[in-house]
């Protein structure tokens, strides 16, 4: 809440699950970008992933109920943990393990809603009410992008940033799906550069 929109997570990933897994690694520094459940509601607010009336719902129960914020951060981070897994494994897209599948099942379950009417200033109206009133709802929107990839299959244009010390994904959405860095800025440059010195000789071989 206290960082402008885009300084914090790299947003990189063309695919709010990609961009949940990628929030390993902040945009400016090399630390988690998930540090509170606070923390994930910014994302959903980033990613337009929640209306801004429940995110403020969110945002106060969490607020009130300290212990069922540091909940959801564990959740949220054992998911992430999964779907890392998933991505690590390789680009071939094996099956989720048994773990991820019950977590993502969990979560798009928590999205079920019914619909009820209500009435609002003079007026009734017919609104959708979620079912699930923990805050774990929050993490159905990123549960419903995992799944797709999943169901996506082996054929999802996934990458993994090209600088084999960079964490981040990204969904190749580039025209002839050739875009090897999670930005140009940051690891596409460096690369640049790499490779400038390394024909102007200052840079050793095996570097
Ligand atoms: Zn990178």
């Amino acid at each position: 809440m206290n960082e402008p929109a885009d300084t914090r997570f790299a947003l990189i990933g063309n695919k709010p699950a990609l961009d949940f897994a990628n929030t390993v690694h902040a945009r400016r520094q090399d630390v988690d970008a998930l540090q509170s459940a606070c923390d994930l509601f910014d994302l959903l607010e980033h990613l337009a992933l929640a209306p801004a009336d429940t995110l403020t719902r969110y945002r106060k129960v969490a607020a009130a109920d300290t212990a069922g914020a540091g909940d959801l951060l564990k959740q949220a981070l054992a998911f992430r943990r999964e779907v890392r897994k998933w991505l690590d494994a390789g680009l071939d897209f094996p099956s989720p393990s048994h773990v991820l599948l019950k977590m993502v099942n969990r979560l798009l379950a928590a999205n079920a809603s019914y619909e009820a009417l209500q009435h609002k200033g003079t007026q009734w109206s017919i609104e959708s009410v979620p079912l699930e009133k923990t805050l774990l709802l929050s993490l159905a929107p990123i549960a419903r992008s995992v799944a797709e990839l999943i169901a996506e299959g082996p054929q999802a244009p996934v990458r993994k940033c090209g600088n084999p010390r960079c964490p981040l994904y990204f969904y190749d959405t580039s025209r002839n799906q050739k875009r090897r860095w999670c930005s140009m800025e940051s690891c596409g440059n460096q690369a640049k550069v790499r490779s400038f010195l390394k024909r102007h000789g200052h840079v050793h071989a095996a570097e």
